[in-house]
């Protein structure tokens, strides 16, 4: 099992550096170069790469500064324009980092953006903000049919999959997920275990996806109690996956 370390930056993001032998570490979104070049510095600890999920700017902004400073290599989408980016990935690729036995699948996930990609490997997600814990990315650039098709990709993933979501919204994305089902009890258990550790100053994440599944309405569009609490929030049946998503989606946005 791999050692993740994190590391907060602006209001609520979080940096994964995902740790090797003789501390080499692969940094994952580092927004803001400022808290990590600290962090690196204060356990003397040696970045090998940069993994980028989508352009945002508190995903890469601090790209090319720690990129610069220690001469590593940068990946990210090929379908997005980023500067710092030097190797480009696509759907399907692997990126391998032999010196920390890592070894992380490229998934395409459109739906927060248009070339959003997730890196998968050693039973742990690094899904940048297509998945939140409780919640999902907005629809910035892509269709509800992207997103739908996007997560889908990641429930087929095993549960014991570990979930590294690049901000912590947990406690309110839970809020909004008791809104969509009041009665589901895994909900109420993990606002009270979230609670507890934010308490500790710890974060909530990693998530795993058997969580996920359920507690998660974007991943329980299947479900019947998310189906009906969508169709009276849009005053209308409802009759596909994509078409209850969709509701979802737009109800968290007012929420
Ligand atoms: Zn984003």
């Amino acid at each position: 099992m791999i050692e993740v370390l994190h590391v907060e930056a602006f209001e609520d993001n979080y940096i994964w550096l995902i740790c090797g032998q003789n501390k080499e570490v692969v940094i994952v979104d580092p927004g803001d170069e400022t808290p990590v070049l600290k962090q690196l510095s204060a356990q003397s600890l040696k970045p090998i790469a940069i993994l980028c999920t989508h352009h945002h700017y508190d995903h890469v902004g601090g790209a090319a500064a720690i990129a610069h400073q220690y001469q590593i290599p940068v990946y990210g989408p090929a379908m997005e324009k980023i500067a710092a980016v030097n190797k480009p990935l696509n759907e399907g690729d692997l990126v391998e980092f032999p010196s920390l036995d890592l070894s992380l699948r490229v998934l395409s996930v459109p739906g927060h953006t248009r070339g959003h990609i997730a890196y998968y490997g050693q039973d742990s997600l690094f899904c940048g903000d297509t998945l939140f814990s409780g919640g999902c990315g907005r629809l910035f650039e892509g269709t509800a049919e992207q997103m739908t098709a996007s997560l889908a990709k990641f429930a087929a993933l095993p549960d014991t999959t570990r979930v590294y979501c690049a901000h912590e919204y947990t406690l309110a994305n839970l809020k909004f997920a008791l809104a969509v089902e009041p009665e589901n009890e895994h909900i109420h258990e993990l606002i009270s275990a979230t609670q507890a550790k934010r308490a500790r100053f710890e974060p909530s994440l990693p998530s795993d996806m058997a969580s996920e599944k359920k507690v998660n309405p974007f991943l329980r569009i299947h479900e019947k109690s998310v189906i009906n609490a969508a169709e009276v929030y849009s005053k209308q049946p409802l009759d596909s996956e994509v078409a209850v998503f969709a509701a979802i989606r737009r109800w968290k946005d007012d929420f």
